[in-house]
């Protein structure tokens, strides 16, 4: 058994502990959580710091990881999607290498769950290995063509049946974005998953988004244009994409919308009617990095929205560390308290991903992982925050 001690511990469902113990068995299974005045300090471990529960992250893509530091940051999200396509052409020993790598990194940054995106089955072998558990959701698009809906279904469909779901692993198939998914698609994939499985999707990204649906104009036109895709049959909804998406998603599934940069509170109160199983993942960095902008993290408090945090890929994010991603909301909407955003990192992904009764919270019964994390004075984050992973 180990007794683990530091300044503050944060079981996340309850408020925290100042000098608190949690007691560990060798399974990683909380036995009890405790003061420090209560126990002998030869039989502690202590360390300096705050520790949370493993840290889960709700939105990666680890088969783009050999892309790092190949696409220019600042650019939009279309150009950012016409210059992944691009790369996509590199050799398989390269990408397996960098799944791997992604892999171990996430590993090491104290994330013990990961909800991450699929085209291809690449990253099958690695996930079905790792010590992370991963939900993996095959993400399917046919550019709004209905006459392309049933190939793109079979396409990857055999993408689906490849993907790992043992040991803890799931998987489900999900929507891309509204912008590349046709009504036909929509209405498949809501057929597709059990009731209870969780099932994402790409979400208000960018203000041409809104736009295209609203008044079939903005960028998403020359994004069609460019793949040389007709889309003369799209009539412009006079509604926001996610409007589009809530007419046709099923409501029985939770639901994980990604970005969510342009989301306001009156599109968040809709979705929240449709489904109260509704979870909003945030990747600050990668919304850095491609559109050089952040969602407006008070919409959501003032909502009670269940906020997630994601990485998003290597391709569009500097490292894959949840603790990064904290801190680029700490930075940039200090508002946000510091229980609250270790909510969004532990607890609320590990529900979005149904993994809830074994991670997101240093409960007694449950195998969370242990992370331990030097902060700066008045429990900040400081440019030298880490996680270090104690169990
Ligand atoms: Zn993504």
């Amino acid at each position: 058994m180990r007794k683990i001690s530091a300044d503050y511990i944060f079981p996340i469902h309850q408020a925290p502990i100042k000098n608190g113990v949690v007691e560990v068995d060798k399974n990683g299974t909380i036995v009890q959580l405790g003061h420090r005045k209560d126990y002998a300090e030869t039989d502690l471990e202590i360390h300096k710091g705050i520790l949370t529960p493993g840290l889960v992250n709700t939105h990666c893509h680890l088969e783009l990881s050999h892309m790092k530091g190949k696409v220019d940051t600042g650019t939009s999200l279309i150009p950012f999607i016409s210059s992944v396509v691009q790369f996509r052409d590199v050799s398989q020993k390269m990408i397996d290498k960098a799944i791997a790598r992604g892999d171990a990194q996430m590993y090491k940054e104290g994330i013990v769950a990961v909800g991450d995106i699929s085209n291809k089955t690449d990253t099958a072998a690695c996930k079905s290995n790792s010590k992370i558990k991963y939900y993996t959701f095959v993400e399917m698009f046919d550019f709004l063509q209905d006459a392309w809906t049933e190939d793109t279904y079979q396409q990857y469909n055999e993408v689906y049946k490849g993907q790992a779901d043992q040991d803890g692993n799931k998987k489900s198939m999900v929507p891309h974005a509204p912008y590349s998914v046709s009504v036909n698609l929509f209405k498949k994939l809501a057929k597709a998953n059990k009731k209870g499985s969780t099932v994402s999707i790409h979400n208000q990204e960018t203000p041409d988004e809104n736009l295209f649906f609203q008044k079939k104009k903005g960028a998403f036109l020359d994004f069609y244009k460019n793949f040389d895709i007709s889309i003369d049959d799209f009539q412009a909804m006079g509604i926001n994409s996610i409007d589009y998406a809530l007419k046709y998603m099923n409501p029985d599934c939770k639901t994980l919308f990604v970005h969510n940069t342009m989301t306001n509170k009156a599109d968040i109160e809709k979705a929240h009617a449709w489904n109260k199983n509704c979870y909003w993942a945030t990747c600050p960095n990668a919304n850095l990095y491609i559109e050089n902008r952040l969602p407006n993290y008070q919409h959501f408090l003032d909502t009670n929205a269940k906020v997630t945090i994601g990485t998003d890929s290597l391709t569009s994010n500097w490292q894959l560390s949840i603790v990064e991603e904290m801190k680029a909301i700490a930075k940039y909407q200090s508002y946000v308290p510091l229980n609250t955003l270790l909510t969004w990192a532990t607890l609320n992904g590990a529900a979005a991903l149904g993994y809830e009764d074994e991670l997101g919270s240093l409960e007694v019964g449950k195998t969370p992982g242990l992370v331990l994390l030097n902060m700066g004075r008045g429990l900040t984050f400081k440019a030298s925050t880490r996680a270090k992973r104690l169990i």
